[in-house]
């Protein structure tokens, strides 16, 4: 499991459930993190070390 404190796409702290973390599946180093909402309405994410953009 990896954890992450913030959404990577909103900035919002990943507190509670629904949330979810996971290594970039680009470079594998950085950690992306998505709450609840930002998941349900597949907002995109940058990965901050490579670049990578991901739904
Ligand atoms: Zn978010
Ligand atoms: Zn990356």
């Amino acid at each position: 499991m990896v954890k992450a404190e913030k959404c990577t796409s909103c900035g919002v702290p990943l507190l509670g459930k629904g949330t979810s973390a996971f290594k970039c599946p680009q470079c594998g180093e950085n950690i992306v993190g998505r709450c609840s909402q930002c998941r349900e309405q597949s907002v995109k994410y940058t990965c901050g070390k490579c670049g990578f953009t991901g739904p």
